[in-house]
């Protein structure tokens, strides 16, 4: 089947100049395969579907193995820094410029590196915006949106503008799918569902300010700021470590929030001290910063997008040809480009793809609970040439098991 790993060889860099500790350079914890790592095997990397944390960018991997070290040759390493200091003031000002270039972000918008995954976000917006004398409408596209819509009812009235749970959340609204509410304080739309594998073509037609949980498809595709009053990602698919959240909020936005709230939970009082209110996740900024500079070297997010739709159809396309022997969960005009959705219909099957695809190398496949099957997710970093061995595997099984 012409499987095959692709390399990944820990290497010491010559701005890593260790003294005594061995880092990074191949060798397991005790410097060959130990009782604790039995199948430790140095440089070896698999295709990781993992739905996020996930993938990321080889490239970047390595040169924060530097940073870790030592970085801008400053002789402390990036974890190590005072997050007041000029070495991390030259971080989160790149990460946030980098940001800014690849989105082509005005000034009339901030960027902000929050705390808390994307899901203090499902809290923080009503926590700001929303009141018991005000609505939000909520399209229900998905697990995520129901847990939105939840937080948000603790806060203020919300309107299920679309109730996705009737159709199993196989699609995404069209715009008069949508029920919007007359002089709703905002409109909260997630931009890919990342269980069901459906993703909006383009951002819905809103009324109101509109605000988009893009944790699982930020930066894969051009994206229109100015039709966002908000948008925001949590950065463990497509842009870092796991916690850091980015928030692109527009300075109208932030200025209407509600005063008196606890400092964490204000969008003003972060905007105001520049992401640094208390000690920032540091780290994730960092990393985040260093997935921008590899999206700009790659050319961009035209560039990515056709990459993603390149990468995605070789696993549609063996989901299309399989004669039925694999569904695909999401309808074909809503199939996303980061997660790919499908099963054979027999639970045992879908055991056995997934257990078959492990011993090829091939990680992270098994679906979401709540979807059941498998769910190839193929993030901006996961590389063509495994969704090409993926829709090899998945020909090759339909065959031996149809
Ligand atoms: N929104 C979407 C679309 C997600 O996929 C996820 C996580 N998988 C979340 C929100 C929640 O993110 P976090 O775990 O960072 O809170």
């Amino acid at each position: 089947m012409g499987l095959q790993t692709h390399g990944f060889n820990f290497r010491k860099s010559s701005a890593m100049t260790p003294t005594t500790t061995p880092v990074a350079t191949g060798a397991s914890p005790s410097g060959s395969a130990s009782a604790a790592f039995p199948n430790f095997s140095p440089g070896k990397r698999i295709f990781n579907f993992s739905a996020g944390p996930a993938a990321l960018p080889e490239e970047v991997l390595r040169q924060a193995q530097q940073d870790i070290w030592n970085i801008f040759d400053s002789g402390i390493g990036i974890m190590e820094h005072s997050h007041r200091g000029p070495v991390f003031d030259r971080v989160i000002e790149e990460a946030k410029a980098d940001c800014r270039a690849i989105a082509n972000i005005s000034d009339d918008y901030e960027v902000l590196f929050l705390q808390g995954g994307a899901t203090t976000q499902f809290a923080m917006i009503p926590m700001n915006f929303l009141s018991p004398e005000t609505t939000a409408d909520y399209p229900d596209t998905g697990v995520w949106t129901t847990k939105a819509i939840k937080e948000a009812k603790l806060f203020g009235n919300v309107n299920v503008a679309f109730d996705g749970s009737k159709v199993g959340y196989t699609y995404v609204p069209s715009d008069d799918e949508i029920t919007q509410t007359p002089g709703a304080v905002y409109m909260h739309y997630c931009s890919n569902n990342t269980i069901y594998g459906t993703q909006y073509n383009q951002p819905p037609a809103s009324n109101s300010p509109l605000i988009c949980d893009a944790s699982s498809d930020i930066f894969s595709r051009p994206i229109d700021i100015n039709r966002h009053a908000m948008i925001y990602a949590g950065a463990q698919k497509n842009l870092g470590p796991s916690g850091v959240v980015l928030v692109i909020m527009r300075k109208d936005l932030i200025e209407k929030g509600r005063t008196g709230l606890a400092s964490m939970f204000s969008y003003a009082n972060h905007a105001k001290n520049d992401s640094r209110l208390n000690t920032p996740p540091a780290f994730g900024i960092y990393m985040m910063g260093q997935v921008f500079k590899w999206i700009l070297r790659q050319g961009g997010l035209a560039v990515l997008e056709k990459r993603n739709a390149e990468k995605a159809k070789l696993i549609y396309d063996a989901i299309d040809e399989s004669g039925g022997f694999y569904k695909g969960v999401a309808r074909p005009d809503c199939r996303s480009h980061m997660n790919v959705t499908f099963r054979t219909g027999n639970d045992e099957l879908d055991k056995k793809f997934i257990s078959e695809a492990a011993k090829h190398d091939m990680d992270g496949l098994k679906g979401h609970r709540n979807a059941g099957g498998m769910r190839a997710s193929i993030y901006n970093a996961f590389p063509l040439e495994g969704c090409r061995v993926l829709a090899e595997f998945m020909r090759d099984f339909a065959k031996a098991n149809g």
